[in-house]
């Protein structure tokens, strides 16, 4: 796999990592051709074979074609259980299902964005954006004032023991996504691989200004699976729920959030939810808000 330098890499990796879209770095095209295989709808995840496939380290939802037979899922919802492609008996076309409606207010804190559930509108860009003081060593350093402050927090209380953190990747503008989806497609031709790694424009938590990407300080592992098993990656999954943040795409729910395992990626959600969701062990927002799974557009 080719190695960009660092600062490159980041840069990219920020532009890709569509986070709703897992950043798998500039490896993907490698594979691009697996990334085909996974159009049949759960995301490619290759969030269960990690250990089977070092390679794919660097692009967790790429990996192997043999990544992508279904993970097993740990997760007991009932849509979990079907092929990606067949749309939850609830969750169907459009707007009947229960929660349609809910949680779709991209200026709330507690909107839920997914492959169903685009922001409206679709260009959608947060009036009030701030730059958190903290290390941002990306372009990408604007958040929502609420989880700007909260990163700040979170920031000085990892410093406090020990772990440096930097922010490389806030908020992300309509256009921007556009470019970084597009940069995909090509890299799989076409939307199928695509769709495994990045969110279509419209459909990106970071567009909405409540999401970021953390990496530890000195670079180790960012936007990459080990990132996890960094001093950063432990201390954040351990501690961002205190911030009212919440890990937005843990291992082995990509069927219900559409996307394989980023334990980089983190969504304000306040702490009342935040606390709520760790407190009941529960981990994703639609299974917090009781919205459909959303394993496919
Ligand atoms: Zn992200």
């Amino acid at each position: 796999m080719r190695v960009l330098p660092s600062v490159a890499l980041a840069v990219l990796a920020v532009t890709l990592s569509a986070c709703s879209g897992p950043g798998p770095a500039p490896e993907a095209p490698s594979g691009a051709a697996s990334g085909a295989t996974a159009s049949s709808g759960t995301t490619a995840s290759s969030d269960t074979t990690t250990s089977s496939v070092p390679a794919s380290d660097r692009a967790e939802p790429t990996g192997k074609a043999t990544d992508l037979p279904a993970p097993p899922q740990r997760t007991p919802v009932p849509a979990a259980s079907g092929p990606a492609t067949a749309a939850p008996a609830t969750a169907s076309p459009a707007p009947p299902a229960p929660g349609a409606t809910a949680h779709t207010d991209p200026g709330a804190v507690d909107v839920v964005v997914n492959k169903r559930r685009p922001l409206t509108p679709l260009d959608y860009a947060p009036a009030d954006l701030r730059r958190p003081a903290v290390a941002t060593p990306t372009g990408f350093d604007l958040l929502r004032p609420d989880a700007a402050t909260a990163v700040e927090e979170m920031f000085a209380a990892a410093a406090a023991d020990g772990v440096g953190l930097a922010m490389v990747s806030g908020y992300r503008s309509f256009s921007d996504q556009e470019s970084t989806y597009a940069y995909w497609v090509g890299q799989y031709g076409g939307a199928a691989g695509a769709d495994t790694v990045s969110a279509r424009p419209g459909y990106s938590e970071h567009q909405t200004g409540l999401a970021f990407d953390v990496a530890q300080a000195d670079g180790a592992c960012t936007l990459v699976r080990c990132f996890q098993d960094t001093p950063a990656g432990q201390w954040t999954a351990a501690h961002a729920a205190d911030f009212g943040f919440i890990l937005r795409y843990p291992f082995g729910f990509h069927e219900i959030t559409g996307f394989s395992a980023e334990s980089w990626h983190f969504r304000y959600v306040g702490r009342d939810v935040s606390l709520a969701m760790k407190e009941a062990g529960t981990q994703t927002l639609e299974e917090h808000f009781g919205l459909p799974p959303a394993p496919s557009y």
